[in-house]
């Protein structure tokens, strides 16, 4: 058999055996972690922790430090068909969650997945690569609480050569990506509240409002925080670079590369403008030094 027929016979394989064993979650929906994560994410609303944020929905079933896969999960077997192949890279392409009902604190989930598809070879900006489907299922006993689509691409690197990681467009993001484009720092606004936010979402975390608008930010700001990036590297990128979350004066904070500075000259507070950056498709909005 070629590769590509091999791919395709566990495909077709894994996809027949359908959901895999179930994998129960370590802890049951809990307060504290679900008061850590709104915290986190400034997420005031509140009905939580009485109830746990819907998109929590994958953390109840994380592995911890030392995560293990069900010996049937499909997409660990798939991806092990791939890496065999020489498709050794994988890049998270999009997923999409479904919530069927809100959670509360003390029910303790499991979760099954199946394979939904694989679609090969294809030539991507990556590299040539398999797009793996996987459907995840969230189970409070025997009844589903949530679902999520996971796709996956599994690529052959391409010598770095200028090329970068797109990022992911959602009808949430699209207005971000068109301003970045035309020059613009765009920063969601709640048309009900006023409240400024980033990163952009469906719903305003403090009334609950949808259809959110936008302003244009001044782009200037201060470095809020920091990392130094040295490893792995990325490509089209030399290392060590900067990665800053700067505290824009609009008062939401956001991630860019901190641009043509020696990372020991980074420090907390350093005022920032923003850069734009082409990259592919793209354009990305980074900082610089004022
Ligand atoms: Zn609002």
């Amino acid at each position: 058999m070629t590769g590509a027929q091999e791919i395709l016979a566990t495909a077709r394989e894994l996809a027949e055996q359908g959901e895999c064993t179930p994998r129960l979650a370590r802890d049951p929906v809990n307060e504290p972690m679900i008061n850590n994560w709104t915290e986190a994410l400034g997420d005031a609303n509140p009905s939580y922790p009485a109830v746990a944020p819907p998109a929590m929905i994958q953390v109840w079933t994380m592995g911890g430090l030392h995560p293990g896969r069900s010996a049937d999960d499909p997409l660990g077997r798939m991806i092990d068909v791939l890496d065999a192949a020489g498709y050794t890279s994988v890049v998270a392409t999009n997923s999409e969650q479904t919530y069927h009902r809100l959670l509360k604190p003390g029910e303790r989930l499991a979760v099954t997945s199946r394979l939904e598809d694989v679609v090969g070879p294809k030539r991507t900006g990556l590299g040539e690569g398999w797009f793996v489907t996987t459907r995840s299922t969230w189970w409070s006993g025997d009844e589903p609480v949530g679902e999520m689509m996971f796709r996956v691409l599994k690529f052959k690197p391409k010598p770095a050569a200028g090329v970068s990681v797109p990022p992911m467009v959602s009808r949430d993001t699209e207005f971000f990506w068109a301003g970045a484009k035309i020059g613009e720092l765009r920063i969601q606004k709640c048309s009900a509240c006023g409240a400024l936010r980033h990163p952009p979402g469906p719903m305003c975390p403090r009334c609950n409002a949808l259809g959110p608008t936008h302003i244009v930010s001044s782009g200037l700001g201060e470095v809020y925080s920091y990392v130094v990036h040295h490893h792995p590297q990325v490509p089209g990128k030399r290392t060590p670079f900067v990665i800053a979350l700067v505290g824009l004066e609009e008062g939401v904070r956001m991630l860019g590369e901190l641009m043509d500075i020696d990372p020991e000259q980074v420090k907390v507070g350093l005022p920032v403008r923003v850069r734009f950056v082409p990259s592919g498709e793209f354009t990305l909005p980074a900082w610089e030094v004022r």
